[in-house]
């Protein structure tokens, strides 16, 4: 097991080795390339966590758990669906999301892992495909469903509010992507409850699928879909509201934990 976490330290982000006392060894070097261990610590409780890397993309899977394309009233898809997100939406462990003022009413929750890419990959085969990620964390697709389901024909908009990609704690480099329990919790509340051997296209699927059709560059992340038990499937549909807090939980990997504000 290896967690790596960023963080801002001394006015400047620094990337560490998460250790088991939940002390931080930094990090001489760029995870995205050659680094190493230094000798310098901090502990864990000193410093504010950012998302683990600050993606030049976030790529998004939609439909990708079979009961979660049903609750959707939508077909199980031939080939993945590729959406994105903007950059602008990336957000740390800890802080809040934000409900739109353009859109705060219908604001869902979605779990998902996280695959990070650490290497430049093109045309990569579904045997290599793991051979480029260079680990994995959780993540929130929040979206205004609103916009997603009525308002707006593409869902660039519904997905892409500042702070509407939550990512965190930390990454994880030794995780079996195709079998990890996955969990939602709202205030406490179990809301999804899945596991990652239910995903239509496994992570290896989804590197090889992408890889074929665009640049993979380092750092850039690729958010799998979410389960069964999105907000807005429920009766009543339940949405996030100022005051709130979502959790989710990988198996392996760690909770990413956010409040919920108004803007
Ligand atoms: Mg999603």
């Amino acid at each position: 097991m290896t967690r790596i976490a960023r963080f801002e330290h001394d006015g400047s982000i620094r990337h560490a080795i998460v250790e088991s006392d939940d002390t931080l060894r930094l990090i001489k070097g760029d995870i995205l390339g050659d680094w190493t261990a230094s000798d310098e610590t901090v502990p864990l409780a000193q410093v504010r966590l950012l998302a683990p890397v600050d993606p030049p993309n976030i790529i998004a899977i939609g439909l990708n758990y079979r009961k979660h394309a049903e609750e959707s009233g939508m077909a199980i898809p031939e080939r993945p669906v590729i959406f994105f997100k903007t950059t602008t939406a990336l957000n740390n462990p800890g802080d809040p999301i934000m409900l739109p003022r353009m859109a705060p009413d219908e604001v869902d929750y979605e779990c998902e892992l996280v695959i990070i890419i650490g290497r430049r990959a093109r045309h990569v085969s579904r045997e290599k495909a793991l051979e480029y990620v260079l680990g994995y964390t959780c993540g929130n697709d929040v979206s205004a469903r609103d916009c997603q389901n009525r308002l707006d024909v593409q869902w660039a908009r519904a997905k892409s509010f500042d702070t509407f990609a939550p990512m965190g704690p930390w990454l994880e480099t030794d995780l079996d992507p195709d079998n990890v329990r996955i969990m939602t919790r709202l205030n406490g509340e179990v809301m999804q409850d899945s596991n990652t051997n239910d995903l239509i296209f496994s992570c290896r699927e989804l590197i090889s699928y992408l890889s074929a059709n665009m640049t993979l560059l380092p750092g850039t992340v690729i958010m799998t879909g979410t389960p069964s038990g999105v907000g807005f499937a429920r009766k009543p549909p339940v949405f996030l509201r100022s005051g709130d807090t979502v959790e989710v939980e990988i198996a392996g990997i760690g909770v990413l934990s956010n409040p919920v504000v108004a803007e």
